[in-house]
């Protein structure tokens, strides 16, 4: 294929959107971006240095992180100024915070502008709150993910308890409602599904029954365009 392709996959938390964007990538020989890292890591440097209330601080780090992002054998890494954050990105307390960060205009516009210079090198799969509707409104292929509440509630409790992480159910599905609302109620990027994407709700399947529809409906998709 001679064109250059981004394939947009937006979701709310738990829809399965980073195990199908990585297994696509990876049937595809696609790089695989998890923009979500990227606003995960700017919260850990917040709540690290004590700043994690102040929007100017958070502002100054979005602008001095540096951060990139290295996937390896589906595994992201992210690093902050060649410093590893990879392992400190996903404990309940970032994730309690970090939808207050990625609200912030400044930490944002940064984010987008580390995505957009992906994109531009072409062959890649995004995924993310935003990146069907601002950071890729051209993207050749865009499709939004759900799943119901209770659904992607298991999901997260499961991935909480094989890394032994102390939390309850009724705790992740609150984390989870609390995400949705402010995600999708902020003003600046809120998650939506843009008008030209295709919605998929993979309620009650397994990630390679997910991937086996995403992977047919992208293939059709693709050899329309090659055409
Ligand atoms: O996808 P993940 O759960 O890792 O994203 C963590 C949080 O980062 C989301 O709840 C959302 O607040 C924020 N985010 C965002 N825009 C993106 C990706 C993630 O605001 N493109």
């Amino acid at each position: 294929m001679s064109k250059k392709i981004i394939i947009a996959i937006d979701g709310p938390a738990g829809s399965g959107k980073s195990t199908a964007a990585k297994n696509l990538a990876k049937k595809l020989g696609f790089t695989y971006l998890d923009t979500g890292a990227m606003y995960r890591a700017i919260t850990f440097l917040a709540l690290r240095s004590g700043v994690s209330d102040d929007k100017e601080k958070i502002i100054e780090i979005a602008k001095s992180s540096n951060i990139s992002l290295k996937t390896e054998n589906g595994i992201t890494r992210v690093f902050s100024n060649d410093e590893e954050l990879t392992d400190f990105i996903r404990t309940p307390e970032v994730n309690s915070k970090v939808s207050e960060v990625s609200a912030i205009p400044d930490v944002r516009s940064e984010m987008v502008k580390i995505q957009k210079k992906i994109g531009d090198e072409g062959n890649v799969v995004a995924e993310g709150r935003d990146v069907t509707t601002v950071v890729y409104p051209n993207a050749d292929i865009k499709i939004f993910l759900t799943a119901s509440l209770e659904e992607r509630a298991r999901r997260r409790f499961k991935e909480f308890q094989s890394s032994n992480q102390s939390i309850t159910f009724e705790e992740v599905k609150a984390n989870l409602e609390k995400r949705d609302r402010i995600d999708s109620g902020r003003e600046v990027s809120p998650l939506r599904k843009a008008d030209d994407a295709i919605e998929f709700d993979n309620t009650g399947l397994t990630p390679e029954e997910d991937l086996e529809h995403l992977y047919k409906i992208i293939l059709e998709v693709l050899r329309n365009i090659d055409k």
